[in-house]
């Protein structure tokens, strides 16, 4: 369970806090209730301090997904460590599920919700090092899952998920902005998921790259 000071994805900010990298949830546990300050680190893909501790900071990218499907409720269970692929991603898959979650992060499509809206269940390891389960029958769960990782430490996670999934894509290339944005409500809504991409230089969309 080693502690290091490390960076976050961007490299542009390095947290203050040592970062424990415990290998199970009995670890998490223990560093949590002999802790003063401490909050959870999620894959480090958050550009700010928002991950950040004055004491330290627990990372469970060492605790096995240990990933249960259920195939009746249509439901998986994952650490909350996991990098995901679900109903709506966002522009990249190598995110952790509880940090995802935790910032209401999102993908496209006026009609998807974001991955916080999949979210059944959460164990939490709380600041006494007790373990919580909260699910949807919780009062103020949405509160919890979207909770910006002030609640504790969420070890696992289950989502709703659907048994199969077809993609297709289409891709437009050099839209014009003045089309864009003189019809950009018909637009966004013309599909299941809609992105644009642009480099600010032109006066089009471009590619994505
Ligand atoms: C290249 C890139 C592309 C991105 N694309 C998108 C996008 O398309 N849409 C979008 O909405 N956002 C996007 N983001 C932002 C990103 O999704 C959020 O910053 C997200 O919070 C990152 O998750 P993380 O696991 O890296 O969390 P971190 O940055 O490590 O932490 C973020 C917050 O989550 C909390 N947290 C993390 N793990 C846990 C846990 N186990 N328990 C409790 N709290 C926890 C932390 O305490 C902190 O408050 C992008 C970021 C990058 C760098």
């Amino acid at each position: 369970m080693n502690q290091t000071s490390e960076r976050n994805w961007a490299g542009n900010y390095r947290y203050a806090a040592p970062v424990a990298h415990p290998r199970t949830i009995e670890e998490v546990h223990q560093l949590v209730a002999a802790a003063t300050q401490v909050r959870a680190l999620g894959s480090r893909h958050s550009f700010n301090a928002i991950a950040d501790s004055p004491g330290m900071l627990v990372a469970l990218d060492r605790v096995d997904d240990a990933i249960v499907i259920d195939p009746t409720a249509l439901s998986v269970g994952v650490s909350g460590g996991t990098t995901y692929a679900l109903h709506n991603l966002a522009s990249l898959p190598h995110i952790s599920v509880a940090g995802a979650i935790a910032t209401g992060t999102h993908g496209s499509g006026d009609c998807n919700g974001s991955l916080a809206t999949a979210v059944s269940a959460l164990e939490i390891v709380t600041g006494s090092g007790e373990l919580q389960q909260v699910d949807r029958s919780t009062p103020d769960f949405a509160g919890m899952v979207v909770a910006l990782g002030a609640l504790g430490i969420v070890t696992r996670v289950t989502l709703d998920i659907q048994p199969t999934f077809e993609v297709q894509q289409f891709v437009y290339e050099n839209l014009p902005w003045s089309a864009v944005l003189q019809h950009f409500d018909a637009v966004m809504g013309s599909a299941y998921s809609v992105s644009l991409f642009t480099n600010w230089l032109g006066k089009t969309w471009i590619r994505p790259g």
